[in-house]
């Protein structure tokens, strides 16, 4: 077999390990994908008719306060001074999310103080005060009280998981964050942006090297490809970022995921919702955001006469879907745990990512643990000081 390592997947925690195979060790390295682009959920592309660039899975906002990745993913892209904020529109009025004195003296028509603020909250949040909340509905109410939590929180939550939050379990959520200033920056990361040329791009310069064959349309179970798991077997280390259970054809039972279905749409005008996300938490409204993509490039030269919008619709993933976030129920993490030994016992294969350790990984989340894993069993395994397992 003409390879010295196999990497299932093209996403971000594939094509770190495949750089730095290639690169650090000169390493011929195969990279297969059953989607026909490469990058994963983190691909993007521009819409044909505005040429405005699409995130194909969702809106996808780097940041990080990492400074090994930092230092890495600047290697192969720039980042551009774009710092996500997001809004919600509940009964026809547009607030600041996350939570914050902004949105507490537009809801209670007030002008609070950060202390006046945080005893209103402390007094409305006294509801479920000394019980100990059985569910996601009581748990939202005792840590931002009733107002706050039915405004913002519980249908939003309730069409997320098409479930009333009375019938999900309180630990989904273990805080809500409530900020008593005006800022209402999404992230608070030492570094934030979005690729000067596009999620692409950078993807594309990470598999640029001529020991990095990248193949696509390629499943890993489907025995007629070159590279198929029953072909490579014990022939040829595996990094393998698919999901988990399929590896052990469900042996041990499906994991369960939540899903996101996409509508996109080109409207005739040159902005649409004035920014790049809107929530929509109120349950007359069939999906729970508005993407607006020519926002996360207003450096970019786009038309001034068309814009390109996507709304996001949730729900629990059937087989076949793609799958997105991990529920991460009781079930799910007892399987989880009942398929260890049959990872253990796989001497030749790695398992990477978010969906070969069924966790949600933020993209420097998935570039970060690929480092790790780079240098913890692939640098000592291929210097030929340890085994690969
Ligand atoms: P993936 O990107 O999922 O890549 C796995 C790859 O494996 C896929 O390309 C898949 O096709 C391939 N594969 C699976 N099975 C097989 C098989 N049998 N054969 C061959 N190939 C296979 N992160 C952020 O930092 N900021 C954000 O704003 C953000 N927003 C997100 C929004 C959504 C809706 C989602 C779902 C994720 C978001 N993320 C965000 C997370 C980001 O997408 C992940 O960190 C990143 O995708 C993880 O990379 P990965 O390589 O582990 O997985």
């Amino acid at each position: 077999m003409n390879t010295d390592l196999v990497v299932v997947g093209s996403g971000f925690f594939g094509l770190t390990i495949a750089e730095r195979c290639a690169r650090e060790f000169g390493l011929n390295v195969t990279v297969i994908d059953r989607r026909s682009h490469i990058g994963g959920n983190a691909y993007s592309e521009n819409e044909p008719q505005t040429g405005i660039e699409v995130h194909r899975y969702g809106s996808h906002l780097f940041h990080t306060s990492n400074e090994r990745v930092w230092e890495y993913v600047n290697r192969f892209t720039a980042f551009t001074n774009y710092q996500h904020k997001v809004y919600t529109s509940h009964k026809g009025e547009v607030y600041p999310m996350p939570i914050n004195l902004g949105t507490i003296n537009q809801f209670f028509r007030s002008s609070y103080g950060p202390d006046e603020a945080r005893a209103l909250i402390r007094e409305q949040s006294a509801e479920f005060a000394s019980t100990n909340p059985e569910n996601l509905n009581d748990k939202g109410i005792s840590l931002i009280g009733r107002p706050l939590y039915e405004a913002f929180i519980k249908n939003y939550t309730a069409k997320q998981w098409q479930t009333d939050p009375k019938d999900l379990p309180a630990e989904i959520i273990s805080r809500l964050p409530v900020r008593y200033t005006y800022d209402n920056r999404y992230f608070n990361d030492t570094h934030e942006g979005l690729p000067v040329d596009g999620y692409t791009a950078w993807l594309e310069r990470m598999a640029d090297h001529p020991k990095i064959d990248v193949r696509l349309d390629t499943d890993f179970f489907d025995d007629s490809q070159e590279f198929s798991k029953n072909n490579v077997a014990g022939q040829v280390p595996v990094v393998y970022t698919g999901p988990i259970d399929r590896y052990f054809d469900f042996s041990e039972g499906e994991l369960s995921w939540r899903t996101l279905d996409f509508e996109e749409e080109v409207l005739p005008t040159g902005d649409f919702q004035g920014t790049s996300v809107m929530n929509y938490p109120d349950l007359d409204v069939p999906y729970t955001r508005i993407h607006e993509f020519r926002h996360f490039h207003p450096e970019r030269d786009y038309p001034r006469d068309a814009t390109v919008i996507m709304r996001e619709f949730s729900r629990f993933a059937q087989s076949g879907d793609e799958p997105y976030y991990p529920i991460n129920t009781t079930e799910d993490r007892e399987r989880l745990l009942a398929y260890r030994p049959a990872i253990k016992a796989e001497k030749d294969v790695l398992f990477g990512g978010r969906l070969g350790t069924y966790k949600y990984l933020d993209m420097h989340m998935a570039i970060g643990s690929a480092l790790t894993m780079f240098e913890n069993k692939l640098r000592p395994h291929f210097a030929g000081t340890a085994a690969l397992q």
